[in-house]
């Protein structure tokens, strides 16, 4: 038999917790600490490919610069057997995700979308080096020519084969958001292991025009799985 007063003290003590809790919390967010993991074989688990060149537009929002972009004909993609598609890529300074505690400067992320309208994002980290980037080379000469928050220009010919990722890339595959508001969650993220070049005088281009730092902090894991898939075709 439970007593009157035990019953009332759980039923306080419940009201006290929601009360903590007036909203339901996200536990699945971005961005996050990529721990130390070990690899297992990709078997087509994450499969992307940038074939063709195509043209984009890159446009200044005020936090980042932005490149409507579709990655051009027969880019994608693939998560298992679901296929998503380019839409755009905007930049990071310094990187949002984190490799075992270290930030990268530069972050870029190709936002993909699928036919039921979901999303999958392709998170790409650069360090500094001397050489320039080549796939960012494309992009950079038209940065001094676009104008404030809100303007556009046309940019040619981006070749995402640039981009250092080939047969025995590994990708961190999780679960998470948007990194921006409102935050939204259900977005699948593939982080590249391989970490790009960027030299620092693309870096400075960038943040001459970008000039505030625009880097989520790090989310808790609760308990999510973070996988390192190894080499491509196999
Ligand atoms: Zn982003």
């Amino acid at each position: 038999m439970r007593s009157p007063f035990i019953l009332t003290a759980v039923s306080a003590l419940l009201a006290a917790v929601s009360g903590m809790c007036p909203e339901p919390e996200l536990k699945s967010q971005s961005p996050i600490d990529i721990p130390q993991l070990s690899g297992v074989p990709n078997n087509k688990n994450v499969d992307v490919a940038f074939p063709q060149t195509s043209n984009g537009v890159l446009r200044n929002e005020g936090e980042t610069l932005k490149l409507f972009w579709d990655g051009g004909k027969g880019s994608h993609l693939n998560l298992k057997d679901k296929t998503f598609s380019a839409l755009q890529f905007h930049f990071h300074a310094p990187s949002e995700h984190r490799v075992r505690g270290y930030q990268y400067p530069f972050e870029m992320h190709i936002v993909h979308q699928a036919t039921d309208k979901s999303l999958a994002v392709l998170g790409v980290l650069f360090e500094v080096d001397p050489n320039d980037n080549d796939f960012l080379n494309q992009v950079w000469p038209s940065i001094s020519q676009l104008g404030d928050k809100g303007t556009n220009v046309s940019v040619s010919n981006i070749a995402g084969s640039t981009l250092n990722i080939g047969d025995n890339t590994g990708f961190f595959r999780y679960q998470g958001s948007l990194t921006t508001p409102p935050y939204a969650e259900g977005v699948e993220w593939t982080v590249v292991r391989e970490v790009q070049k960027i030299s620092q005088a693309q870096l400075d281009a960038y943040t001459a025009k970008i000039a505030e730092k625009n880097a989520r902090e790090v989310q808790p894991l609760y308990g999510r799985k973070v996988i390192l898939y190894e080499g491509f075709g196999n």
